[in-house]
């Protein structure tokens, strides 16, 4: 019976994020139609301010289901080694105009310069950027995120710290709730989609926060292990 209890919690789950996934998706698709229609009655010059809102809706369509299909690949799809400074620095990157547009300094802390992990470089790249972006989002002009890598007891340690709004404590609770959002123009699925990602990699998270002061969340994955099979013969 524990077996189908089980069951039942996890239908239970998919039931609740399905109707979550059609709430969300349909406000969008309701929007559409009601400006398609719209658009049957307007001239050519009237059309435009609409055909921008479209694009936009279907923008978010397009992004809340290529988020949720994360979510449908229960693996860590391509195993390598994953040198994590490398995607850290990528990641930084990618982000470094958002951080800039906002005056918000983004600082690579050195050290553990032999990071690696085995995973998926890419889901991996995925977490880093969504922790990295929610830092800026919290963040006002002139604050800093020092992002710093650290081995630990065989695990390796990747912390964002900001020093934004920061999140109660209930709040934090609630973080991987799907679509538990407190942004106008978010999806809420940032953290379900992280943690599942970091389970796949036979990781956790470690979150704490203050309000007012800032916010910290360290993802902990285990380090590579070494593997015979690769281990190098010296010649003669
Ligand atoms: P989204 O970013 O789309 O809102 P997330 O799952 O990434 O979804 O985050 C959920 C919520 O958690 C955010 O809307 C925000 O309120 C809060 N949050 C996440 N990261 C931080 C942070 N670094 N500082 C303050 N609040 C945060
Ligand atoms: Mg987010």
């Amino acid at each position: 019976t524990e077996e189908l209890l089980r069951k039942s919690d996890k239908l239970k789950v998919v039931g609740q994020l399905a109707a979550a996934v059609a709430h969300e998706i349909r406000n969008p698709l309701t929007a559409l139609k009601g400006f398609v229609k719209l658009l049957q009655t307007q001239n050519a010059n009237a059309k435009l301010p609409y055909l921008g809102i479209i694009q936009e809706e279907l923008s978010r369509i397009e992004f809340i289901s290529s988020e949720l299909l994360v979510l449908a690949k229960p693996q860590v799809s391509r195993v390598a080694d994953v040198d994590v400074r490398e995607v850290l620095e990528q990641t930084i990157m990618l982000l470094a105009t958002q951080a800039v547009m906002n005056n918000i300094e983004i600082r690579l802390g050195a050290g553990e310069e032999q990071a690696y992990i085995s995973g998926d470089g890419n889901q991996l790249k995925q977490v880093f950027v969504n922790l990295l972006k929610n830092a800026i989002e919290a963040s006002g002009p002139g604050c800093t995120i020092e992002v710093t890598i650290r081995l630990n007891e065989g695990e390796l340690g990747i912390r964002f710290a900001d020093q934004g709004c920061g999140m109660p404590e209930e709040m934090v609770k609630r973080l991987g709730e799907p679509f538990y959002t407190t942004k106008e123009k978010g999806t809420g699925l940032g953290y379900m989609v992280m943690r599942r990602i970091i389970e796949a990699h036979h990781g956790r998270l470690s979150i704490s926060s203050r309000q007012g002061v800032g916010t910290s969340v360290e993802v902990i994955l285990p380090v590579r292990m070494p593997d015979p099979s690769t281990q190098r013969v010296p010649a003669n």
